[in-house]
């Protein structure tokens, strides 16, 4: 065995060491930050082209780190979904969304959640809401849930019965980051969905890309054709309104639009404090 050999082993090896140090250091600090309730919630306007009005709020979720400062779920979620804590942390938001939800709806506004992949095996996850629901006093009509095209397509069957579970509570459902496997369009008519979220990649790149506007015009089709109300994400630009209006798409999120603001100051009167 060659000294370059045995090198190669070591850093190997370190380069594992790393690896497991970095996911232990984060299954504890989602552990600490689950059993603190050191998260808080953002809200995200969706809005309806025609009229610019908005209705509807998606929910993201940031994890408030020792210094105040807001951590990004792309830091915590992919770890959180490896370890099994991402069930835990979806009935969080699950829970607090609808505690909001109840002092808006009156309002007529709606709040989309995200469940995770792993959410889709979360045997007590319909009892869960029933209760939250009952709880909080949420209509949940006005409760949206996404679930990604991806954990909806190689887990079709849970999927499928899953959302049917949800609309059956009275919810509507969402296919979020849709596009990014075409092989879902076969899926779509199946899937018991009332709105397709195109995935932003298609959207940033629309005005410049005429690839990107093939897909978009197929998928704002086949979407209308299967009855279910297209999202635009990353509308970036105002030029971007004329556009996806004219392939018919009916709403619009984005930065253009509205960025992602506190849960607390999207919805005057409810501080995030109040709904713990
Ligand atoms: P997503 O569900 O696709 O959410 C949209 C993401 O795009 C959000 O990032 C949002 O802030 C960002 N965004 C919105 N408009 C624009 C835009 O115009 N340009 C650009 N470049 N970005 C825009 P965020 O909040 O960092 O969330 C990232 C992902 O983390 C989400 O992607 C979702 O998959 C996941 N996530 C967020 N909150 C939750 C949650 O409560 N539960 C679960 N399971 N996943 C969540
Ligand atoms: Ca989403
Ligand atoms: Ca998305
Ligand atoms: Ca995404």
């Amino acid at each position: 065995e060659s000294s370059s050999q045995r090198w190669h082993l070591l850093s190997t090896l370190e380069r594992a060491k790393d690896e497991l140090q970095e996911r232990v250091y984060w299954v504890e600090r989602i552990r600490q930050a689950i059993e603190e309730e050191s998260f808080e919630l953002m809200a995200q306007p969706i809005m309806r082209l025609s009229d610019r009005e908005v209705r509807h709020y998606e929910v993201l979720l940031r994890m408030r780190g020792p210094k105040g400062a807001l951590i990004s779920p792309a830091h915590f979620i992919p770890m959180a979904e490896r370890s099994g804590q991402i069930v835990q942390i979806d009935r969080w938001v699950l829970r607090h969304s609808l505690r909001a939800l109840s002092l808006i709806q009156a309002r007529g506004i709606s709040l989309a959640v995200n469940l995770s992949g792993q959410s889709l095996h979360d045997e007590g996850l319909q009892q869960f809401l029933l209760e939250e629901l009952a709880a909080t006093g949420a209509d949940p009509h006005h409760l949206i849930l996404e679930i990604t095209e991806t954990a909806a397509v190689t887990d079709f069957s849970s999927a499928r019965g899953v959302l049917q579970a949800l609309r059956d509570l009275g919810c509507r459902t969402a296919l979020d980051d849709f596009g990014v496997g075409f092989s879902s369009f076969h899926y779509l008519g199946e899937l018991p969905v009332d709105f397709i979220k195109i995935d932003g990649a298609f959207i940033r790149t629309l005005i410049t890309n005429p690839e990107s506007q093939v897909i978009v015009k197929a998928i704002a089709d086949i979407a209308s054709g299967f009855g279910k109300l297209a999202i635009a994400e990353f509308v970036e630009q105002e030029a971007l309104v004329p556009l996806l209006t004219s392939y018919g798409i009916s709403y619009g999120q984005g930065y253009h639009l509205g960025r992602p603001i506190p849960l607390s100051e999207a919805i005057p009167g409810v501080s995030h404090g109040d709904t713990t």
